[in-house]
This record gives structure tokens, C-alpha cells and sequence, in this order.
């Protein structure tokens, strides 16, 4: 038997008692005559001492050999400590060793295994199993894993059924390049590796599973924005015979269970906004809305005066910052910088004080007088003591901007507290989205999305205002979930194809095997995925997703551990009958 007890169990009630542990030596302290290790293992940490009078001379010889990460097992007694470490669970006991067995010896790790490491992130990466050892890293993926258990238990508790779906599959449009994979058995052909398995789940509800879930890996390959991972996870679920409202409802009940349980917040108010309202409010389609600084469009109080810059705008827009009139001028033009790097790209930045003695004062006072910056203040929602942004320009351009301001000042003012859950459902999401580059519409969610059959005849006539039955679910400023109600039938969804510009042989030839589907009685369906990754970082109160992924790649979507991706040889290529001409960039 390796060990009787875990390095996190021993308390003073065992005092007495003869044991067994095994760990990762995480330090010694040697004093000469007495030398303390500190035992390590996923459930904590035990002190054990060697001493010369206690402890046989040839076993504490061995004990000073041992270095960082050594594997070890030891037989001892469990004693009480004479100073106490209240820091950790197992601090008032230690074991006095009796026999000492080298398990594996381990070169120095290069970084430290210590909650705080001295590793740099692509150290760490490379030796990830290392660094799976620390606390905070451990920590996380035991968090993860709840949260998983959670979802799944709430998601079977209500009927959905985990079915699996296949990996090499046939394209599904997600908006993103699909990875794919060669066929040595049909030569000249590839798979795609699934964006989501989106048509699959329609496919399962034709098939009359009613409620399906997944908990599954979706590969998309984008250029890697921070944060983003080429491999995610999704909960992925579908529902048969529901309208919008059954499924806000149904994950509504998914996301107040998992606050509730991983982090013992009940929520109560799911409030819903428009996709139209939260980009004019916001600026946004996923605002954070633990805190207020609503945009104000000032284009009716500050246009038509003799300020060419706002005369000429698409739109004027501004937020008060709550406390911003204490601003210094040097921290205002620092701010002024701020929204002119290339990142956030705006021309410049009006701002207006509200003085505590309810006077104004404006960069541009030569242009509006007391009273239209009272107005400015009424539109904004501005009060003494505050200050007000405006931006002004393109109205797309300019609402990001400001959303980009507002979410770094709130930061700043600390008002995104993590501690703090604000859900919100975004819908009627538009149908279709106008792509600049390709000239054409493109599905804002996917093509599989139901148009709001009120606005079906816009089709036609004015299709960037049709709307979808489409949702996501918003978390403090992250989309943590999207979905919606899907096209059940042939004829629309070869219509749908039509419009995304895909000719009846194209929209045959890939989706040919949906639409057939369609025809052999699909009942309505609908569904949601949430990002498992995402989502578990948000609950987790952290910014970043890797943490909590156990084998993340890095920017360049690269493992730096296993050095993947990697060149293929010769023999594998000849296999796949395949043969590289790579261009030269
Ligand atoms: N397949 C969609 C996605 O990955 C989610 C859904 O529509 O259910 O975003």
C-alpha cells in the first residue's frame, strides 16, 4: 500500500498513530541534527521530521539528499508539533519518520512549484504538468470539473441526454475557418473537425431524442484574439417541441443552479434587452451591467451649433464617469490618449466637469454655453461631481469606442467586482450581418437560425433588418452562451441558404443531408451552447481561460509541450497520398 492517508488529513487526533504517505517533496529545511520536509500531494501538505536522536543516522543521511520533487513515501508516527503552523489544515501535527523509500528522484524544476512562482508563461506551458502541481492551477481544474459535474447533474436531473457526436464531420458554418483533416481511405478528401455540433443536435431532435446535451470540444480556426483558445468547450443542448421562452427558461434554471452551487450566489432577475437597445445603450451586445454609465446621444443638444466636429458626426455619445470631475487635467489628457491608441482608435475626446457648485466646465466652452452642457448632463445622466466623455464619428465606430471607455473606467473606478453576478438575455438578434469584404449578407449566428416569422416578408426588401428568434445569454460583460430557434423545414432553410448566397447545388451539396432530414417530419426545435471555458473562468472570478484549460495552447495556437502542430513524414504524407508544395510567404 502506497499510503494510509492523503498529505492533507492528518489532524491531532491521529497523534499516535503509525502512517504511510506519499508526495512531492515541495521543501526541506535542513538544521544539521534536524531536517523537516514538507510532503506534498493534490490534498496538501504534511510536515515530516528526521531527527538524529529519533531517526536511524543512515535514514537521515538519505533524507538530505532529497531535492525539490522528489517522489517519496515514508512510514512514521504522527507527533504533535511544537510551534503550530495555523496556516494549514494538517499545522499541528508532523511525523516523526521511521523509514525513508525514494519513489523518483527529480532534476530542478525550472520554476518554482509555490503558489507564487517565479515561472514566466511559456515556462510554464512547456512544463504544464509542473505546473498542473500548483495550487492555483490545481485549484482551478478541481473548479472546473464542479462546475461540469453541475451542469450535467442539473441538465439529466431535467431530461437532457449527453449523446456524443462525431469529430470528423463535414463542415458546419460557426463563422470560422474549419481545421481539417485528410482521409487515407477516400483519397483527395478531408473531414472537418466541428465548429459546434450544431447540425448534429437538429439532427437528434429529428431523431426524437426531445432534449440533448453535450459537454464537447468545438474547434474554430480563428487568428487567436487574446484569450482564445483554437479547441473550446461547450455545453452544448438542443430541445425539441419549444419556443424562445422555454429555452430562456430552462437555462436560466442552468445558470441559477451552477451560481448557486459553485458559488453560493442566488440570483434572482434575468432581465432581457434587445440587441438594438444594448448597442445603443451600450454599445455592446453583451454589456456589463453590474454598474450604470449608460450612453446619452447628444447628437439633438450638441449638434447645430458651430462645432464642425459634432456637426459632422454620424453620432455624439458620451457617458458620465460617476467621481471623474476629480480628474486632474493631466489624468483627463491621459484618458484622451487612452481612447486615441490604434486599439480603441478614436479621433478625440470632448469632456465636460460638472463642478460641485453645478457649474460646467467643457473642453470646447467656446462652442456651448452653461446651459446646453446642463443638457449634456440631463442626456447623460451626469451629476455633480462627475464628468462626461463624448465621442463622436461613424455611429458603429464610435459606440465601440465608448464601449472600450466605459469598460476601462469602470475597471479603473473598480465597479467590475468579481464577486458580483449580472446576468442578461440579449434577443432578436438581426438575421443577417453585411460583410464589407465579401459584399454579401452572412448569417449573424449561423444559417440554421429562424427568422422572426413577422419579419419574414423584410426578407427580400430590407434584410438587414430582419430579425432572428436569437439569444445570448450575458454574464458581467461576457457572452457565456447563444442560441436559438432553428429553421425546421426545407423550403425556409433553403431560402435561408439562398439569401447567404449559396446556389441550390452548393446549399445541396452541404447541407443536402439536413434538408432531406427535414423532410421525414423535424419537429420545432431550438438550442443553446454556453463556453464551458469561459464561463468556468467568469464563475471562477478570473479574466483568463487558460488557467482553467489543463493543456491550453498558446497565441499562435501552438502546444509548446508536446510541440504541436509538427511536420508529418514522408511515409505518412505517401499514406494520405498527399504531397506538400507549400507556398513561400
Ligand atoms: N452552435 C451554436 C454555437 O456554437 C450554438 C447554438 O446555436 O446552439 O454558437
Amino acid at each position: 500500500m502506497y499510503r494510509t492517508h492523503s498529505n492533507g488529513e492528518l489532524r491531532l487526533k491521529h497523534v499516535g498513530e503509525e502512517v504511510t504517505l506519499a508526495g512531492w517533496v515541495q521543501k526541506t529545511r535542513d538544521k544539521g541534527f534536524m531536517i523537516w520536509v514538507d510532503l506534498r500531494d493534490r490534498y496538501g501538505i504534511t510536515q515530516l521530521i528526521f531527527d538524529e536522536e529519533r531517526t536511524p543516522k543512515e535514514m537521515v543521511e538519505r533524507a538530505k539528499t532529497l531535492g525539490r520533487e522528489f517522489v517519496i513515501q515514508i512510514k512514521g508516527e504522527v507527533i504533535e508539533r511544537v510551534s503550530k503552523n495555523k496556516n494549514i489544515p494538517t499545522g499541528e501535527v508532523e511525523i516523526l519518520v521511521k523509514e525513508l523509500t525514494i519513489l523518483n528522484k527529480s532534476v530542478i524544476p525550472p520554476f518554482t512549484i509555490e503558489d507564487e512562482t517565479d515561472g514566466g508563461d511559456e515556462l510554464r506551458m512547456k512544463y504544464r504538468y509542473l505546473d498542473i502541481r500548483r495550487n492555483p492551477v490545481k485549484n482551478n481544474l478541481i473548479f472546473r470539473h464542479k462546475v461540469a459535474m453541475e451542469t450535467r447533474k442539473y441538465l439529466s436531473d431535467s431530461g437532457f441526454i449527453e449523446v456524443e457526436t462525431p469529430y470528423l464531420i463535414k463542415s458546419t458554418p460557426e463563422g470560422a475557418r474549419d481545421f481539417v483533416v485528410p482521409s487515407r481511405m477516400n483519397e483527395g478528401q478531408f473531414y472537418a473537425l466541428p465548429q459546434s455540433p450544431q447540425t448534429f443536435k437538429q439532427l437528434l431532435m429529428v431523431g426524437g431524442m426531445d432534449k440533448y446535451f453535450q459537454i464537447v470540444k468545438c474547434f474554430r480556426d480563428e487568428d487567436l484574439r487574446a484569450d482564445r483558445q483554437p479547441e473550446f468547450t461547450q455545453i452544448d443542448c438542443e430541445m425539441a417541441f419549444v419556443e424562445q421562452e422555454d429555452i430562456l427558461n430552462t437555462f436560466e434554471g442552468l445558470t441559477r443552479h451552477l451560481l448557486k452551487e459553485i458559488n453560493g450566489v442566488e440570483v434572482t432577475k434575468f432581465p432581457r434587452m434587445s440587441y438594438d437597445e444594448a448597442i445603443k445603450k451600450y454599445g455592446n451586445d453583451k454589456p456589463d451591467i453590474r454598474f450604470g454609465m449608460e450612453f446619452g446621444e447628444l447628437n439633438e443638444v450638441a449638434q447645430h451649433k458651430d462645432f464642425g466636429v459634432f456637426n459632422n458626426a454620424e453620432l455624439v455619445v458620451g457617458i458620465a464617469v460617476p467621481g471623474g470631475n476629480a480628474y486632474t487635467r493631466k489624468e483627463i489628457d491621459k484618458l484622451i490618449e487612452w481612447v486615441k491608441r490604434p486599439q480603441v482608435g478614436a479621433l478625440g475626446m470632448v469632456y465636460a466637469r460638472c463642478n460641485d457648485d453645478g457649474t460646467y466646465k467643457s473642453s470646447v466652452d467656446k462652442f456651448y454655453t452653461q446651459d446646453d452642457l446642463a443638457k449634456w448632463a440631463q442626456v447623460t445622466g451626469a451629476k455633480s461631481g462627475d464628468l462626461i466623455c463624448v465621442l463622436s464619428g461613424n455611429a458603429d465606430k464610435v459606440r465601440t469606442q465608448l464601449s472600450a471607455l466605459r469598460m476601462e473606467l469602470a475597471e479603473r473606478l473598480g465597479l467590475r467586482k468579481s464577486n458580483e453576478f449580472a446576468p442578461l438575455w440579449v434577443v432578436d438578434f438581426p438575421l443577417l450581418e453585411w460583410d464589407e469584404e465579401t459584399e454579401r449578407y452572412h448569417a449573424m449566428h449561423h444559417p440554421f437560425t429562424s427568422p422572426k416569422p413577422e419579419d419574414m416578408t423584410l426578407l427580400d426588401t430590407d434584410p438587414g433588418k430582419v430579425r432572428a428568434n436569437a439569444y445570448d445569454l450575458v454574464l458581467n460583460g461576457n457572452e457565456i452562451g447563444g442560441g436559438s430557434i432553428r429553421i425546421h423545414d426545407k423550403a425556409t432553410q433553403a431560402l435561408m441558404l439562398g439569401h447567404l448566397g449559396f446556389t441550390p447545388e452548393q446549399a445541396k451539396e452541404q447541407f443536402g443531408f439536413l434538408m432531406n432530414a427535414f423532410e421525414y417530419g423535424a419537429p420545432p426545435h431550438g438550442g443553446i451552447a454556453f463556453g464551458l471555458d469561459r464561463l468556468v473562468a467568469i464563475l471562477g472570478g478570473q479574466e483568463t481561460i487558460r488557467d482553467f484549460i489543463a493543456f491550453p495552447k498558446n497565441n499562435s495556437g501552438r502546444d509548446i509541450m508536446i510541440d504541436a502542430p509538427s511536420k508529418i513524414d514522408d511515409q505518412q504524407l505517401d499514406e494520405l497520398n498527399l504531397k506538400l508544395d507549400l507556398k513561400k510567404t
